[in-house]
């Protein structure tokens, strides 16, 4: 039994087909193509996003992403451990609120800054896990 998969890192999509022992049998219009087949069937990954409770700030959540692809078999792993996490405001763009999430270098950043509420504790800013 052959796999389609279908290859994201153009607008092209070009189909690339696999064999059942997950040899590539049939290429997409670059080499582009078969190196992502190839880490799809071996390792596939995404960048994980989700959102964080956010403690004394203007909104209650901040959007995050991984800095990096992870495993698609921890996304279970990934939205249990944020769903535990709290940070607190104000938060900048980009800023890291867990380093090493999961995985060694890769780390949970802020997609979005967060201003702090005017009633809000003067504390340092902090992230609990
Ligand atoms: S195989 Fe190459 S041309 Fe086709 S979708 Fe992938 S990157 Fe784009």
């Amino acid at each position: 039994m052959s796999t389609e998969i279908t290859c994201i890192v153009c607008p092209k999509s070009c189909i690339i087909r696999a064999d059942a022992a997950g040899n590539i049998v049939e290429t997409g219009d670059c080499p582009k193509g078969k190196q992502y087949a190839a880490e799809e069937i071996r390792d596939p990954r995404r960048v994980f996003t989700s959102t964080v409770w956010v403690d004394w700030g203007m909104v209650a959540r901040v959007p995050v992403r991984t800095s990096k692809p992870i495993k698609k078999g921890d996304w279970k792993k990934a939205a249990q451990a944020i769903a535990r996490l709290r940070a607190e405001a104000p938060i900048r763009f980009k800023q890291i609120l867990v380093n090493d999430f999961l995985e060694e270098g890769i780390d949970l950043v802020a997609t979005r800054p967060i201003e702090g509420r005017p009633s809000g504790p003067c504390r340092p800013k902090r992230v609990s896990k």
